[in-house]
Formats: structure tokens, C-alpha cells, sequence
């Protein structure tokens, strides 16, 4: 029998809201109008009510993401935060607000500390202007020095965001500035350009060896000045993980919030399907209280999904847990895909423990189609 944890213990909340639509961005994000916030704060409330009374919830970690929940006044912001806790609570062990480098000043992260978040993601980018001229971002690289700076003085830790990959960024002066300026935490993603954004209109193209030795040359920087890759995106100093994340690649349930949120949610007692995955609409469905898509998750999807997750970490996982969590026996249901990919390298088995090399790291997703395979019933002679 499964053991799936029945309490949620995770929150994430999408503020769809951006004060501009960078170039590469395909989330779900829009500029904001006339009651157009107002309305949206409503309807959290409804819908943060609505997730109190069908889950257990019982918060470790509040992530507010978005688009750029800083960019919410004051009161919005306030407002938000005082709905959420007013039906859902507040995480205790960590609460993150991702905030973009032109609305942070001394007052607003006092404000933001006193409301209850410690952590603070900042889309730094890059400490280059040009860099930051080519993404389209709206500050420069002294609003997010300053901004970084102020945040670190308020007693956040801090993760900054980087992109890299990007044609002519001085990559390790924008590591070593970031870290210069206390982040313990960061987050370097590859520029990519996805189909419907402007950057794919404009037919910008990223390089497979500079996506190669941007990935390469952040993990020796960050390495050489003390940060371990505990993701493979992710970086942080000891302790300095981002706790909310980490539910995600552990294949946790968490609770989604606001217009195009993904959520994943314990399946009632009794159901054929262990979790269910539930994405809500964007904001004008969700407006009119829209329920959006859903997936019933069965113990082997399940099972696949976390091995996706999980082996994106250093750790990897634990699949006696794995086991206990989803009811399946791994080690026995998969020892075919496990044995082929340990033989080729691409993963290592010790103990209980299965994780990616740094080899499997970058062929994640064939590695992963084997255990998909290992799913599909054998053909009929
Ligand atoms: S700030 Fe972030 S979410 Fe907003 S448009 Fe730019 S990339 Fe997208």
C-alpha cells in the first residue's frame, strides 16, 4: 500500500502581472489594467478558501511567483499575503517572494521581511548592460546591484536568477559580481527561445556550445567560490537550498494558486490514481472561476515523474522511498532500465540511492524514455 504523505505542505501563488513582457518569455504573464488586480486578489481569496476546505494543509514553504509579484503595490501585496494566511497559513520553514531588481527600495524590503517572507529570488540576469539591453530587461546593472544589496542588508537570503548563453555576456564577471554581493543561492538558466515569444519572431537562435560552456563555466565559477550544484540548474551555499524547490524535485504535493498554476494534490482515498496534477487557466478563465486541467496520476506515473525530478538533483533519491511513497516496488519494476543506464554511465546506484552522473545530466530525458518504456506492456508474439 502506498504512504503517501495525506497533508500538503507546500504553496505556490502566481501573480501573472509584469510591468513589461520581456522578449523570451513564454509564462502566463500580462501588463496590468484598470480593476484588473483588484479583480484578481478576489478571486484568490475565493480560491485559497476553496483549496483550505478540500485539502489537508498543514505549510512548510510559500513561494510567490510569477511574473513579478514585487511589482504588486503595497497594499496588494498586503493584501495577498494576509488572504493566503487568513485560509491556508504560512510556511514554516521558508517563504519566498520573487522580485524584480527595479521595485526593491530599503522601505518595501522592510515592508516584505515584516509581512513574513525570508527569501528573496531576484531576477538579477546580469550585471552587464549590454546583456541586459539584449534580454529586454527594465533595469540595469546598478538597479540590480542596489537592489541585491539592499535585500542582503534587510537579512533575506537571497538567490539571484542568470541567464546564460546569452551572445557576448561576461558570464564569470557576472558570477563572481552576484556573489560579491552575499547571494547564497543561485539559479542559472540557458537562453532559449521559445516558439510565440519575440526573441523566436526576431529568430534569435542559441548555440549548442554556448548553452555547453555556459553550463560548464557556471559550474566551475560557482564551484571555485563555494557553492555546490545541487541541481542541475541550481546552486547554493551549505544550507542555502531552496527548500521550496526541493519539494518539487522530491516529488512532494503542493498546492497551486492563481491563474496557470500547476498544483499536485493527494487523490482521495480509495481512487485508482495516487496524486492528481491539477494546471488552472489563465487569468480570464480563471477569472470566471475556470478549473482548468486535470490528470489523475497513477502509482507508475507516479513513480516516473519523481525519477524525472529527482534525478535532476546531485542527491538523486532514494528509491526505497520512493517505493514506500508510491506503493510500487522500483528497484524490481525497473531493474531492467536501472541496470542499462548504470552500464552505460549515465546513472549510479548506491544503496537505495539512484542519481544521474554528470554524463546522465545532459541526456536526462532519454535516460527517463527507458524507464517510460519499461511502463508499456510487451508486445504480443
Ligand atoms: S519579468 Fe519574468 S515573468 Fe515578467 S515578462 Fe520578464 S521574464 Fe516574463
Amino acid at each position: 500500500m502506498p504512504a503517501l504523505d495525506p497533508t500538503v505542505r507546500h504553496l505556490y501563488v502566481h501573480v501573472p502581472f509584469c510591468p513589461t513582457i520581456c522578449p523570451y518569455c513564454d509564462f502566463h504573464v500580462l501588463t496590468r489594467r484598470a480593476g484588473l488586480v483588484e479583480r484578481y486578489l478576489e478571486r484568490l481569496e475565493e480560491e485559497s478558501a476553496w483549496l483550505a476546505g478540500a485539502y489537508a494543509v498543514d505549510l512548510d514553504t510559500v513561494y510567490i511567483g510569477g511574473g513579478t509579484p514585487s511589482f504588486l503595490r503595497d497594499a496588494e501585496l498586503t493584501g495577498l499575503v494576509e488572504s493566503v494566511r487568513r485560509h491556508l497559513g504560512w510556511g514554516r520553514a521558508e517563504n519566498t517572494l520573487e522580485i524584480n531588481p527595479g521595485t526593491v527600495s530599503p522601505a518595501r524590503a522592510a515592508l516584505w521581511r515584516d509581512l513574513g517572507f525570508d527569501r528573496a529570488s531576484v531576477g538579477v540576469q546580469s550585471l552587464d548592460n549590454a546583456t541586459l539591453k539584449f534580454l529586454g530587461r527594465q533595469h540595469d546593472a546598478r538597479q540590480a546591484r542596489e537592489a541585491v544589496t539592499t535585500l542582503v542588508g534587510a537579512g533575506f537570503r537571497v538567490s539571484g536568477d542568470l541567464i546564460t548563453a546569452v551572445p557576448g555576456q561576461p558570464l564569470e564577471a557576472d558570477i563572481r559580481g552576484l556573489v560579491e554581493l552575499g547571494v547564497g543561492h543561485v539559479s542559472a538558466y540557458t537562453l532559449t527561445v521559445e516558439p510565440g515569444t519575440e526573441f523566436a519572431r526576431r529568430g534569435v537562435t542559441v548555440e549548442e556550445e554556448d548553452e555547453r560552456r555556459g553550463f560548464e563555466e557556471t559550474e566551475a565559477c560557482l564551484t571555485a567560490l563555494g557553492f555546490s550544484r545541487y541541481e542541475i540548474s541550481n546552486y547554493a551555499r551549505p544550507g542555502q537550498e531552496s527548500r521550496h524547490n526541493l519539494a518539487y524535485w522530491e516529488g512532494r504535493t503542493y498546492l497551486g494558486l492563481g491563474p496557470g498554476a500547476a498544483g499536485h494534490y493527494p487523490a482521495a482515498p480509495g481512487e485508482a490514481a495516487l496524486t492528481l496534477r491539477r494546471t488552472n487557466p489563465h487569468l480570464h478563465d480563471w477569472l470566471v472561476g475556470g478549473q482548468g486541467e486535470a490528470e489523475a496520476v497513477l502509482p507508475e506515473d507516479y513513480v516516473t515523474d519523481a525519477l524525472f525530478m529527482g534525478l535532476r538533483l546531485r542527491a538523486g533519491l532514494d528509491l526505497a522511498d520512493l517505493s514506500r511513497r508510491s506503493g510500487v516496488d522500483v528497484r524490481t519494476r525497473y531493474a531492467a532500465p536501472i541496470a542499462a543506464n548504470v552500464a552505460r554511465g549515465l546513472l549510479a546506484l548506491e544503496g537505495d540511492r539512484l542519481r544521474a552522473t554528470p554524463g546522465g545530466w545532459w541526456v536526462l530525458n532519454r535516460v527517463v524514455t527507458d524507464f517510460l518504456e519499461a511502463e508499456r506492456p510487451a508486445c504480443p508474439d
